[in-house]
């Protein structure tokens, strides 16, 4: 079963009522997987518009840094998969393009 897009799921969960197609719409029915991540979305917008300008970052500590260092792995040698020097931070134009997706409308 091929889900939605995630790009799709974030505007459907922000209320773009035109964001999903008809058959994506009845992908969303049915597909327990995709309505528990436009759930999980709309209770993080939802958390987001909570937030004020009064509301501050804080540095995590050290340890906090440690931990997620431990619980990363680096990509295996040779996947292709490491992002080439300064290109950090640069969207990949292939996930852009793919980010709407041709709907088979009839
Ligand atoms: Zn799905």
């Amino acid at each position: 079963m091929k889900h939605i897009d995630a790009g799709l799921l974030v505007a459907h969960a922000l209320g773009d009522d035109a964001a999903l197609c008809t058959e994506e719409l009845h992908h969303l029915a049915v597909c327990g997987q995709c309505l528990q991540e436009v759930e999980e979305l709309r209770h993080l917008a939802a958390t987001g518009r909570l937030l004020s300008a009064d509301d501050q970052l804080v540095q995590p500590s050290a340890v906090v840094w440690d931990r997620i260092r431990a619980g990363l792995h680096p990509p295996p040698a040779g996947s292709g998969r490491r992002r080439p020097a300064g290109g950090a931070g640069r969207p990949d134009r292939r996930l852009r393009a793919s980010r709407f997706p041709r709907c088979h409308r009839s």
